[in-house]
């Protein structure tokens, strides 16, 4: 039986041509997309394209754009057998790990890729990626999906998309799982890593939870930051703090002043290492105790790609019971190491 595949084209560099003349790169009309790589009629599956009506270079993807997906995933569910969505480098472990909070107790595949040349460069990254991302997108067995979470397949490698990180922007192998295993890898043999997949611990049905707040930041630590402006960090619901090593912050009573009254205010203040492997282990240094003190949270090996989504997903969210804490600290998706 042929698989029936959703392709969700939002922009990005995949989708893109030279124009010989003027040398500049513009959007192709997906609609063609057969004409361009005429070996997807090769691929097992019935491939549905739905492009965006303005494909956006990804830094203009956000909370609009993550629920256009998601919604539109949701009202298809049950039509398609799996998802590929297209999508520029830029952003893509944003949206990946967004979609992973938004799209709850998937049974089907979600896999998002892109490529770091147009799909009409002579030397793309595009076709390969385009291809196999496909394959997995259609993979079934014994009328199970193999894989049933968001994913990003770039140059061989299929990732747990809220483990993801864009760590290159010259390499055709820009992306990372620092601090989770591949879950497949493309080679002779196109494989998957069974034991590494995400599995639901529960039975509840698929649905599509949409909301994201962005009363959020981000902020990040540096030696030698004025600590005037450490102390200026605006009035926000979640701070999202990027320390140094396994947790440390500078020992001094001013950034201590600083953290306890965000806290006094209400701020969640969310930890996170500057280290792109490991993670925070609150108490191992005397200048990580002040987080204890004043009740941070510790964002464990989560990237901050997911820290940032996580958080927007969970603040206010009605359909969470506990506070904010309480559900930020789960392993939700797969997104932490338990
Ligand atoms: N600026 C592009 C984007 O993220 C880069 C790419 O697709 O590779 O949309």
């Amino acid at each position: 039986m042929k698989r029936k595949v959703l392709l969700i084209y939002t922009g990005g560099t995949i989708g893109m041509e030279k124009d010989y003349e003027t040398g500049s790169l513009q959007a192709f009309d997906f609609g063609n997309i057969f004409q361009k790589i005429p070996e997807m009629k090769l691929i097992e599956c019935e491939v549905s394209v739905y492009p965006f009506k303005k494909p956006l270079d990804s830094s203009d993807m956000g909370p609009k754009e993550w629920k256009m997906i998601t919604t539109h995933i949701g009202k298809n569910y049950e039509n398609y057998d799996g998802f590929l969505i297209l999508h520029g480098t830029d952003t893509m472990s944003y949206t990946a790990s967004a979609l992973s909070f938004m799209l709850k107790n998937l049974k089907k595949p979600v896999i998002l890729t892109g490529s770091q040349l147009p799909i009409g460069d002579l030397r793309t990254d595009a076709k390969e990626n385009l291809l196999t991302s496909l394959y997995y997108a259609s993979l079934y067995e014994n009328e199970e999906a193999v894989i049933q979470e968001v994913a990003v397949y770039f140059e061989y490698k299929l990732l747990r998309g809220n483990r993801t990180l864009k760590y290159s922007a010259e390499f055709f192998d820009a992306y990372r799982t620092p601090n989770y295993p591949d879950l497949g890898q493309s080679g002779v043999h196109l494989n998957v890593k069974k034991d590494f997949l995400w599995r639901n611990k529960t039975s509840e049905e698929f649905r599509v939870d949409n909301h994201i707040s962005q009363d959020v930041l981000f902020w990040r630590i540096f030696p030698g930051m004025h600590l005037n402006h450490f102390s200026e960090i605006p009035k926000v619901r979640v701070l999202v703090l990027q320390v140094f090593g396994s947790g440390t912050i500078f020992n001094t009573t001013k950034a201590q002043k600083t953290l306890q009254s965000l806290r006094d205010q209400g701020t969640e203040i969310v930890v996170i290492s500057q280290c792109v492997s490991g993670g925070i282990s609150f108490g191992k240094y005397s200048n990580s105790n002040i987080f204890n003190e004043i009740g941070a949270i510790s964002g464990q090996d989560i990237t901050a790609e997911t820290a940032i989504t996580k958080a927007m997903h969970l603040l206010d969210n009605p359909n969470y019971e506990g506070s904010f804490a309480e559900n930020f600290v789960k392993n939700l998706c797969g997104e932490v190491s338990e």
